[in-house]
């Protein structure tokens, strides 16, 4: 049975040499002669995979000596509450950016009502215009000239994978600067040294569902507020190098498959001119097309992940899906609080799939 093309927003399509390897070794690991779903996650074999995956992340991302790496569960949406329960001392600023970004606010104010003293605001809303773009250069630095410099932390997102919006460089900040990176971490090379903590859920650019990494600066980790639950509070996993408790053992293992595949394209640099190429493509579709293919996000705005537009009529949406669908070009559905059509391309997205969906737009465009 062929692959269909499959732009899920995620869980999404991983690379194929990376689930071949996870089949090829399945039922023997590592001269176990057993597998890797079975062995004990303290055993000499596991650590080696979690081991690996760490130093093929740190290289990756060129991630700093002074930066822990951690590999947790409860996805990203616990790292809203888990960030806040850490790091919030008195005074936070968010960046209410889309959906994703929001609930991470709301996660911080919800904190907040039962803790009185802690004050949350928000830093900047793109929501009065419908959230088709988020801060560029100038905007960002007009924002970090209107800071109270006692911020325990601002809070933004690099990627908004239901609006399509994404920030085109690193953010920059004069207090520590927390990022949600789940939906476009790995697509291209950052300078993790700008921010403080990074969380992603793995299940778009580096692995299945179940594990979040987390990548935050050791100097954060003096600053923990006191009575966290163990399990949440950032120490426990730093100390016990993501082992405190079971972690999701099949998650990391395949994480650490997709990193050696990564490395194997040429590193950050590789996929980021990939992934340009390939946004480019579609988004060069919209832009033939402009009256009919609806671009959501700003065009400066614009995400090399998620690309999100509208069709005319609702109808018109709907054939749109139908005939895709038909050529096996499927989960083009935008979210469903936002409706319309979303293509995610991200890392392990194959070229082919991308030339199918722009040759398919074009023929759908010519035909209605
Ligand atoms: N942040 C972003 C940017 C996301 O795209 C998602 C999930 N799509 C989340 C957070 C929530 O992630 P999780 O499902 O891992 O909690």
């Amino acid at each position: 049975m062929s692959r269909p093309h499959h732009f899920s927003a995620g869980p999404a399509v991983l690379p194929l040499e990376a689930l071949k390897k996870a089949q090829a070794e399945f039922l023997t690991f590592a001269d176990t002669g057993l597998s890797v779903l079975e062995i004990s996650h303290r055993s000499e074999a596991f650590e080696q995979v979690i081991e690996q995956a760490e130093s093929r992340l740190r290289d990756l991302l060129a991630i700093p000596q002074d930066y822990h790496v951690l590999f947790l569960q409860g996805g990203a949406s616990l790292q809203f509450a888990m960030l806040a329960m850490n790091f919030l001392h008195q005074h936070a600023a968010y960046i209410d950016g889309g959906s994703w970004s929001k609930k991470a606010l709301q996660e911080a104010q919800k904190w907040q009502q039962t803790h009185a003293e802690l004050r949350v605001d928000t830093l900047w809303s793109g929501k009065d215009d419908g959230y088709a773009y988020l801060p560029d250069d100038q905007l960002w630095q007009q924002l970090q000239d209107t800071l109270d410099p006692g911020l325990d932390y601002i809070h933004t997102i690099s990627n908004e994978t239901i609006q399509g919006i994404a920030l085109q460089r690193d953010a920059e900040s004069r207090v520590p600067l927390f990022c949600d990176m789940s939906s476009d971490i790995l697509s291209r090379p950052v300078n993790v040294g700008a921010y403080d903590l990074i969380y992603a859920g793995a299940q778009k650019n580096m692995g299945p569902a179940g594990v979040t990494v987390v990548i935050l600066k050791d100097r954060l980790l003096s600053k923990v507020k006191a009575h966290v639950p163990t399990m949440l509070d950032y120490r426990t996993h730093v100390e016990k190098k993501s082992l405190y408790n079971t972690p999701p053992v099949f998650s990391i293992y395949m994480l650490n498959l997709v990193m050696e595949w990564l490395q194997a394209q040429g590193g950050l640099d590789a996929m980021y001119g990939r992934n340009q190429r390939q946004a480019q493509a579609i988004y060069d579709v919209l832009d033939a097309h402009p009256d009919f293919y609806r671009g959501h996000a700003r065009p400066a705005s614009r995400s090399l992940m998620n690309i999100t537009f509208t069709l005319p009529t609702p109808e018109l949406e709907q054939r749109f899906l139908a005939e895709a669908a038909q050529r096996q070009l499927m989960a083009l559905k935008g979210h469903r609080s936002v409706g319309g059509i979303r293509a995610s391309i991200y890392n392990a997205c194959p070229d082919d799939s991308v030339a199918a969906l722009v040759e398919f737009m074009h023929a759908f465009h010519r035909q209605h």
